[in-house]
């Protein structure tokens, strides 16, 4: 595949174990029945701790997470769908920058 990779800013994140393993973006795909076609998270997105809290349905499905080495913000999204054939799930950890973690978890705090 393709090996192009601009520059994009300065970035420290090449001296941090997990995030210089984990791409801006990052997805998983899970569907029941059909393990040929998993694609799992990297394993480095297992150790990124949640940055708020995540119990709940909403918040266990769409939080930001945390990283506990460089402090460098994801923002978590899970999406299940049942199907007949066999249920689907997908997760998408997306890369943010501190401004996009502060008002997302200034957000949840605004809840009724
Ligand atoms: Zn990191």
């Amino acid at each position: 595949m393709s090996e192009n990779n601009p520059p994009s800013g300065s970035s420290t994140r090449g001296s941090c174990e997990i995030c210089g393993r984990l791409s801006d973006v990052e997805t998983s795909f899970t569907k029941y029945g059909w393990p040929d076609d998993d694609r799992p998270l990297p394993p480095e997105a297992g150790r990124l701790v949640p940055a708020e809290p995540t119990s709940g349905y909403d918040a266990e499905r769409d939080h930001v997470r945390r990283c506990p080495i460089c402090g460098t913000y994801y923002h978590y999204r899970w999406s299940y769908e049942y199907l007949v054939n066999g249920s689907e799930d997908e997760e998408v950890l997306r890369r943010i920058t501190p401004e996009e973690a502060e008002s997302l978890l200034a957000r949840r705090g605004d809840g009724p």
